[in-house]
């Protein structure tokens, strides 16, 4: 049996999502790691031991584990973890000389730098995917430590393969680190269709309790590469004054806190504060009930390498209106599921929005199209491409060397 080492050293799959540094990834390695053992890979996901109330090993399901490496104390912010990486790379390495796997995986930068060592020390393929890249990041304003974008390029130079879930990041990786085109490959997250399907609105509504006008609905962290304060902008620009904006997340980052106070500020400003509800971060599946419960969603992100968010309301029959940048330029066909927006202008925003809610027959288009659009993307895609990947990786025994 194909064994992989799923490396995700600073966030868990078994941690809630929509708030702090849990987000898309999490759900990511969850649904792909769960399809790749049920198509016959078995999967040890390596975390940093974040939380006591777990045992070292969770067994999830049959040949998917977490296994908790002892890395530095519960509690780190994010900052601090570059300085914990070399003792997580020395634990596993002493773990697999016991428990050997056949390729690596590694998923974010830090994770990356564990795999880049690990690959060597142990002649292994390494197979990374980065969710997101600080090159990119800073080209939006959000300036990263000048460290990472370094071991970006030295993992981007020594990954046998790299995973870009959309067109947007294969260019990126390609453009502004110098990746080798053949090694980059394009391989879509997915979306579970079992809870993610359109279902009926007036049911969604009083499932969640809302019984208001039209609505407008945003998930996800909330920090300033989302863009929620162009939403806001835009809903006191729409011409329905009864419509609701729905934001379903939390705080996420360093600067989630002032990002919270400054939309509140904002929504006060603006004399929107019957208007705008914020719900907690919710368990993932039940979010399919406030997809359905909406008119369309927005996702006006300054970045965003793919957007699972906007693949999941896609999936509950939710036309999208999303800024048109990574991988949302992909999923939402503009003009057909929804619209894609090239300025950071909340009137344009509110444009659109305003044609979607002012004509149900268009809006009901969209939403069909955006639903058939969604089912291109089942996780168990994702799961079969990378499985051909670790096994073609394996049969050449060649890892990439940069040394
Ligand atoms: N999410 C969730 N509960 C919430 C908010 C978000 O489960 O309250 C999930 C959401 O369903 C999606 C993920 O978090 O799967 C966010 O992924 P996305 O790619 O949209 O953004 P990222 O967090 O990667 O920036």
């Amino acid at each position: 049996m194909l064994r992989a080492g799923i490396i995700s050293l600073h966030t868990s799959p078994l941690t809630q999502p929509g708030a702090g540094d849990s987000g898309g990834m999490n759900v990511y390695i969850r649904e792909f790691v769960s399809s790749l053992t049920q198509a016959g890979v078995a999967c040890d996901v390596y975390v940093r031991h974040w939380s006591d109330e777990l045992e070292p090993i969770v067994e999830v399901e049959p040949g998917f584990r977490v296994i908790h490496v002892p890395a530095g104390p519960v509690d780190m912010r994010k900052e601090d973890l570059p300085s914990i990486v070399d003792e997580f790379t020395e634990w596993m390495r002493s773990w697999l000389a016991d428990n050997p796997v056949d390729v690596l995986h590694a998923n974010y930068w830090l994770s990356g730098v564990v795999g880049h060592q690990l690959k060597h020390e142990l002649d292994l393929p390494l197979v990374t995917t980065f969710h997101t890249l600080a090159r990119v990041k800073a080209e939006m304003g959000d300036l990263e430590p000048g460290a990472r974008m370094e071991a970006e390029a030295k993992v981007v130079a020594c990954s046998d393969v790299l995973v870009a879930n959309a067109d947007e990041e294969r260019r990126q990786l390609i453009e502004l680190y110098g990746a080798e085109p053949d090694r980059v490959q394009i391989v879509a997250p997915g979306v579970d269709r079992a809870f993610f399907s359109p279902g009926s609105i007036d049911g969604a509504r009083s499932a969640i309790g809302y019984d208001g006008g039209p609505l407008v609905l945003f998930v996800g962290r909330i920090q300033p590469l989302k863009g929620v304060d162009i939403a806001v902008e835009a809903l006191s620009q729409l011409s329905d004054p009864t419509t609701t904006l729905m934001i379903v997340g939390g705080a996420s980052g360093q600067q989630g806190s002032s990002e919270v106070a400054r939309i509140l500020a904002m929504i006060d400003d603006l004399g929107l504060t019957d208007r705008v509800v914020f719900v907690d971060p919710q368990p993932h599946y039940a979010l399919s009930t406030y997809y359905r419960a909406a008119d369309l969603l927005v996702m006006p992100s300054r970045s965003e390498s793919f957007g699972l968010v906007a693949l999941e309301a896609a999936a509950c029959g939710v036309p999208v209106v999303a800024a048109a940048v990574g991988g949302l330029r992909t999923l939402v066909q503009d003009g057909t599921t929804g619209y894609l927006i090239d300025e950071r202008d909340p009137a344009l925003y509110a444009k659109a929005i305003d044609r979607i809610l002012g004509d149900p027959s268009h809006r009901a288009a969209l939403g069909a199209a955006a639903s058939v659009t969604a089912s291109r993307y089942p996780w168990s895609g994702l799961a079969g491409r990378l499985r051909s990947l670790y096994l073609e990786l394996v049969e050449a025994s060649s890892p990439v060397d940069c040394s």
